[in-house]
Order: structure tokens, then C-alpha cells, then sequence
């Protein structure tokens, strides 16, 4: 049985903070663990390391004034007395304006993009500066965000960059300086993130595995209750239930940390476990659940006849959800990269609706009841493909979707696999 209170209760439990690599975020994985223990099971930490930073300055300036920023993680050093050179708002990537962008510190528009930074470095900017928030909110109600600037993107060039409000961002593109300074001093070193792991063993064939993933990280400012606090409890109910069911085949649960800083939990353990992997015959995952106004949603990146599977169910069960084959940016990737079928399951709150990656991200918007119905629709899909006669999902990647996965993970057509 799925025990809505149960499951509730855990959501509250670990509904605080849990940046990936953070000790609140092993404070989180710890909960995980002892609840998978209090139910009979074993569980199994297994750790892999992230980047992690100290920073001592984060800086911008202009002739006039003073702007608070962020320093981006893991960037580059400007020299001690700071990086001095003109400001350039590059309002689009296109040649236009990236013709402007020579000596310059640059500021763009939006998330920095993997295709921005490699034009950026190209166009030989020197430094880049971000923003985020909103106008129509309070400078109080907007919170300074710290990013990072990932591996992939410091591989192409590591240039020093700032992130700022967006109320900051109007106010330096009106100063419109000729020169800004920005300084970034930091110390970066590696620490520790973690999976958390636990099993079922099947009584038909233990050799075939559904592997079962939710990511239970955070960003900052955020509590992640809905990201994914919920697809976390979720999986533990899915847990319990096949401890109490035992299933046919082998039932793995995966709970990922780091999914928030570019699923490193799942890439660590997809590569940590490479000789286990032809044993995986379906992904099941889930992330985001339980606002009271969203749509439940099924993604397959996989055969479309997964999608109709899932299809003819909810209507033979009678539960809303929109299901279609698509790519998922969740722990689903790192798996279906190694061509194994993968479902994610999700309840989306619309515009307005639920909040994801900020102090938003609260209890408020959501209900257990929703929790509870996604819960038990994962569960009835999941114990008639995990206990059926001959498994219903070929272990075969089309071709659209092998496209779609390696524009996604950003592989070149020489590197394909
Ligand atoms: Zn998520």
C-alpha cells in the first residue's frame, strides 16, 4: 500500500535546503538511508566528488558605484586588483553583437547557455556577467543567486564571470559605463555528494532490473519540495511497496544527488557500475509531484510503444496523464545515453502554479493527495511491467531519440558512441 501520510511526513522531513555535495545535502541522503533501514532493508551510500569553492571577493564596479554580485563557482581568478576593461550588453548571441564583445566584459541575457559561453569565448570577451529575478518583484523578495560555471563550459575557455539581480542588471545597462572592474578571488577544491541505494531482489528473474531514480538535491534558497523532494518520497513509498510485494524481477532504487549541478549523481552511477548495465532493462523516473493545480505527465525516452502502454493503462485505471516520447532533463539521461529504455514521471504545475530552483519552492502549492495519486499510478505501471510474463518494453533506443539524447548532452557527431 502507498501511505499518503507516510509519505508526507517524509516530504516534510526532508524539505530543507540540500545543495549538492553540502552536508545538509548528506544530511538528506542519511534520512534516506535510515528510513530504507527502518523498513527492513539494506541501503548503501555511495559517494563520488563534485567541485566545491571558497570564495573570497566577488566584485563589480564602475566609476560611479558599487553593484552586489556573486562570484560564478569555479571560474577563473581576475588578478588580485581585479579585471578592469569595457562593458559591452549583448543583448542576442548573433554576429552582430558578438562583434562587439573583443576585450570586453559581457553582459547577457538569461541562463548562461553552453552555446553562448563557447560564442562568448570565441568572440574573445574577457569576462561575463549573468542576472536573474524578476522585475516585478522586490529587490528584497529577490534573491542573489550564486552560479556555477560547469565543466563543460570552462573546458572551452575560463573566464571570469559575476551574477547579479535583475533589478541591478537595468540599473548598470542605463549607467551604461565605459569600464567596469570585477574582481573574483576564490579557492576551489573537491568534496563528497552521494547516491543513495537500495534493493529488491526478484523472485523470477533477479537478472533483469528495473532501476528506479529520483534525485533528492536542492538549489539554493530552495527547500525542493516539489523539486524533487517528491519524486524522493515517492520512491520510498515505491520502495516499501515492493519490499512488502516482493516482485518478479530485481527492483533498484537510486536516490541521486547532484541531479541540480548537471546529474552528476546518475552519470557517477552509470560510471561507477558500467558492468551492471546490460542488466537494466527500464528506468523509471520521477521528478517534480504534487502541486494541487498541474497535469500529470509521463515522458518516455524510449519505444513509442512504452508510450502507448502507459496510455491504454491510464485509461483501463482511469487516471489523467498526458504521456508522449520525448527527452527529460532529469537522471533519466545518463541512462538512456547507454541506449536503456527510461520513463519519467511528473506532476507539472502550470505558469503560476508551482515554483522549481527558488524560495518558492514550498509546501503551500502542493497537496498529499496529488503526491498520492502519482504515487499510486507509478506503482500500478511499475508492478505490471516489473512482474509480466515476458518484459512488454524492447531494450532498444530509436533513432529520433538517440538524436535528441546527443544534442542534449552536447556530443559532437565524431564522439558518438
Ligand atoms: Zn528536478
Amino acid at each position: 500500500m502507498i501511505d499518503e501520510k507516510r509519505q508526507w511526513d517524509l516530504l516534510k522531513k526532508i524539505g530543507f535546503t540540500r545543495i549538492g555535495g553540502s552536508k545538509e545535502e548528506r544530511q538528506a541522503a542519511e534520512i534516506l538511508k535510515q528510513t530504507v533501514e527502518a523498513a527492513g532493508n539494506e541501503a548503501v551510500i555511495e559517494e563520488f566528488e563534485v567541485d566545491w569553492q571558497k570564495v573570497k571577493v566577488a566584485l563589480l564596479k564602475t566609476a560611479n558605484k558599487e553593484y552586489a554580485v556573486t562570484g560564478y563557482y569555479q571560474c577563473a581568478n581576475t588578478d588580485e586588483n581585479g579585471l578592469t576593461a569595457p562593458f559591452y550588453y549583448l543583448s542576442t548571441d548573433n554576429e552582430v553583437g558578438l562583434k562587439n564583445c573583443e576585450g570586453k566584459i559581457v553582459l547577457v541575457n538569461d541562463y548562461l547557455r553552453f552555446k553562448t559561453y563557447e560564442k562568448l569565448v570565441e568572440a574573445k570577451a574577457v569576462g561575463f556577467i549573468t542576472f536573474s529575478g524578476e522585475l516585478r518583484d522586490s529587490r528584497e523578495d529577490t534573491d542573489l543567486e550564486n552560479r556555477e560555471l560547469r565543466q563543460q563550459l570552462r573546458e572551452k575557455g575560463n573566464l571570469p564571470g559575476v551574477h547579479m539581480t535583475v533589478h541591478d542588471a537595468m540599473q548598470l545597462v542605463l549607467e551604461n559605463p565605459e569600464e567596469i572592474t570585477i574582481n573574483i578571488q576564490q579557492e576551489t577544491f573537491k568534496v563528497n555528494s552521494q547516491n543513495v541505494i537500495a534493493e529488491i531482489k526478484g523472485k523470477v528473474h533477479p537478472n533483469e532490473t528495473i532501476i528506479f531514480t529520483a534525485h533528492y538535491d536542492s538549489v539554493q534558497y530552495s527547500a525542493g519540495v516539489y523539486d524533487n523532494g517528491a519524486g524522493s518520497v515517492i520512491l520510498m513509498e515505491l520502495h516499501h511497496y515492493f519490499l512488502e510485494n516482493k516482485p518478479a524481477r530485481t527492483v533498484r532504487f537510486v536516490w541521486c544527488g547532484s541531479e541540480e549541478r548537471g546529474l552528476l549523481g546518475s552519470k557517477a552511477y552509470v560510471k561507477d557500475h558500467e558492468d551492471i548495465l546490460e542488466n537494466i532493462v527500464l528506468n523509471i523516473n520521477v521528478d517534480v509531484a504534487g502541486p494541487v493545480l498541474g497535469t500529470d505527465s509521463a515522458v518516455v525516452t524510449g519505444p513509442k510503444c512504452l508510450v502507448n502502454y502507459i496510455d491504454y493503462l491510464a485509461k483501463e485505471v482511469g487516471f489523467e496523464i498526458k504521456t508522449k516520447q520525448d527527452i527529460y532533463s532529469s537522471d533519466n539521461m545518463p541512462f538512456v545515453d547507454k541506449k536503456i529504455p527510461a520513463v519519467s514521471f511528473a506532476r507539472f504545475g502550470g505558469l503560476g502554479q508551482a515554483y522549481i530552483h527558488d524560495r518558492h519552492d514550498q509546501l503551500f502549492f502542493m497537496d498529499s493527495k496529488n503526491l498520492y495519486r502519482t504515487a499510486q499510478f507509478v506503482k500500478v505501471f511499475a508492478e505490471r511491467v516489473i512482474n509480466s510474463y515476458v518484459f512488454p518494453v524492447p531494450r532498444e533506443m530509436p533513432e529520433n531519440m538517440v538524436k535528441k539524447i546527443d544534442e542534449y548532452l552536447n556530443k559532437k557527431p565524431q564522439e558518438k558512441q
